[in-house]
Order: C-alpha cells, then sequence, then structure tokens
C-alpha cells in the first residue's frame, strides 16, 4: 500500500458547534487521569454495540472498521470532541498472525459505505482487534493511523475479544501518540442506561469538566 490514497480529503471545514450531550458517563482506562482533555471521545450505544459485535466476529484473526461520527466544538466552552455514532466494517482486509492491514480496497469501500450511507458524516477514525494481545498500537498500526486517519481529530481503537478490554488512543498537541497509553471516553446514556461491559475501564465517579455544555437546563 503505497502513499498514493488518502482516505478523507477534509478540506477546510471545522468542527461543528454543538454542546456535548448533558447524559454522558466517563469511563477511565487503567493509570489514566481524568483531567480536561483537549479533544473528548464520546461514543453512542449504537456505535458500542455494533464495535463490540464486529470484534466479536472474529476470535482468531485481528478485525477492524472505521469509526463514524461528528466533529463538534461546544460553542460555550470552546472545547472539541467527537461522537461516534456507528462503525463501518472493513472489508478487503488482509491480516497476518500479527496485524491486520487495511489495503486499498478497504479504504475504498470505506469511503462509498460512508457517502452511501452517513452522507453528513466523518470517518473520526477507526478500531481493530488484538485476540489474545494487550491493548497497544504496533508499529504497524501507527503508521496506518498517521498515513490515513491523520487529522488531530482521528482516534484509534483497539478491543480484546476475549478478555473484554478495550482502549482509545489520540494525538496529543504536538500530534505524537504514545503507542501504549491509551484512554476511556464519555458514554453517552439512553434512557440512563449503560450498555458497557469493557472491564478494565472504570466509571468515573466525579465528572472531569470536559463535558459540560447545556448546563443552563
Ligand atoms: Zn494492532
Amino acid at each position: 500500500m503505497g502513499d498514493s490514497v488518502r482516505l478523507m480529503p477534509y478540506k477546510d471545514n471545522g468542527p461543528l458547534p454543538m454542546p456535548a450531550p448533558d447524559a454522558a458517563q466517563r469511563w477511565v482506562a487503567p493509570f489514566e487521569v481524568p483531567a480536561p482533555e483537549r479533544l473528548a471521545i464520546l461514543l453512542t450505544a449504537n456505535a458500542y454495540q455494533d464495535c463490540c459485535s464486529h470484534a466479536a466476529s472474529d476470535l482468531e484473526n485481528e478485525v477492524g472498521g472505521g469509526l463514524v461520527g461528528q466533529w463538534l466544538v461546544d460553542p460555550t466552552t470552546g472545547r472539541e470532541h467527537i461522537l461516534i455514532e456507528a462503525v463501518i466494517p472493513a472489508r478487503f482486509t488482509t491480516f497476518g498472525r500479527a496485524h491486520l492491514t487495511f489495503t486499498q480496497d478497504t479504504l475504498v469501500d470505506m469511503q462509498d459505505e460512508l457517502d452511501r450511507s452517513f452522507p453528513d458524516r466523518r470517518l473520526v477514525g477507526w478500531f481493530h482487534t488484538h485476540p489474545k494481545m494487550s491493548i497497544f498500537l504496533s508499529g504497524y498500526d501507527l503508521w496506518l493511523h498517521h498515513h490515513f486517519f491523520p487529522e488531530t481529530w482521528q482516534v484509534a481503537l483497539v478491543i480484546e475479544p476475549h478478555t473484554h478490554a478495550a482502549g482509545f488512543f489520540k494525538r496529543q498537541e504536538d500530534g505524537v501518540i504514545d503507542p501504549h497509553r491509551y484512554e476511556g471516553f464519555y458514554e453517552v446514556l439512553e434512557d440512563g442506561h449503560s450498555v458497557v461491559t469493557w472491564n478494565n475501564m472504570t466509571l468515573s465517579k466525579e465528572m472531569p469538566d470536559v463535558v459540560e455544555g447545556g448546563q443552563d437546563e
């Protein structure tokens, strides 16, 4: 796979102004200290369930796909967040023992599916599984992320489908990603219900002041 295919020609359009949902709870990864974040990651129940069911579809080989959603900014706080609402399972992938490979066909197919089914959404990142491995980004994962998901607001999610663990990776302000330091996320609650069962995550008791749009309701 050469450098000729870029997944998304995102041009000048910035984040949409929209407050983060009020009903969200913060899941915290081990060793993570909740603090105000440059970019908060919000995940809907629908996206969570679609990720998990695709992750469970092959417990031997790595599978993955695109994370579909919106890049948003809270107009009152100026804080950015991404809202992950759906996933696109990757097709035309190849995999060896250690890693999944997105081919050019994978990327073209993902873009077509985005245009067809989610015309007003973006690929806000990608996910893949690490069956019987830990949560990290390999050298190849980092290469793929930097080449095909180069925007500041694009994230990577790694899921371990046997132990039901997961973690998000995102760029720091200087653009660097620590491949061993993953983060939690905000679960958007529907009717107050939680659907998350990733057991390496714990619920934050105090909500960090990241998602606090719409406080004047
Ligand atoms: Zn990987």
